[in-house]
């Protein structure tokens, strides 16, 4: 059975980024992608990230997220309530 990995990545804005992973060489989950992305990356090589997630839409929380999603091809996920106001603030 593989062993869960959780690795904290301190982040800009004093934003924690975790980093989830069924282990070595096993899939793995981003939550709160906080830039520096580099500093996040370095963390997921020879994973498979297969998501990114952010707790609430704080701009913070995600930073990285565009970063990440272009390197890795992650889902990204939100709660809905998050996303329609970070949608809104983005417009502006
Ligand atoms: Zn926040």
């Amino acid at each position: 059975m593989a062993r869960l990995g959780i690795v904290k990545v301190r982040g800009e804005r004093d934003v924690n980024t975790y980093v989830l992973s069924s282990g070595a060489g096993g899939e793995a989950v981003v939550i709160d992608p906080s830039a520096p992305p580099e500093k996040v990356l370095a963390q997921l090589k020879g994973l498979d990230e297969r998501w990114i997630v952010a707790t609430h839409g704080h701009p913070g929380h995600l930073a990285g997220k565009d970063a990440l999603k272009a390197a890795t091809g992650a889902t990204t996920a939100m709660h809905m309530a998050d996303a329609k106001a970070f949608l809104r603030s983005a417009d502006r």
